[in-house]
């Protein structure tokens, strides 16, 4: 695994993995596993990833990941709204 290195300009993301197991529920019925906190820098010409885990690293200044699905769950339902009210208008 890659040693993330502390003097890269480091851009963190909070992803989900898929174990690629058949069997396995979470992937199935989910995004997968996680989210995890990985970490993406440049090394010359190619981009690297690192494994950083569950905890948001102290160098991420985005914002919390629980803050960020609240919002996008109320996207999802004023959009729902607006499209099941479309037809009544009309
Ligand atoms: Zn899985």
């Amino acid at each position: 695994m890659a040693v993330i290195p502390s003097d890269q300009h480091i851009t963190y993301q909070l992803q989900f993995r898929k174990c690629g197991k058949p069997s396995c529920s979470t992937c199935r019925t989910g995004q997968g596993h996680g989210p995890y906190w990985y970490a993406y820098w440049r090394q010359g010409s190619r981009l690297r990833s690192g494994y950083i885990g569950k905890v948001r690293p102290a160098g991420c200044k985005q914002g919390n990941p629980t803050e960020k699905k609240q919002k996008s769950t109320v996207a999802k339902t004023a959009e729902y709204s607006k499209a099941s009210a479309a037809p009544a208008l009309m």
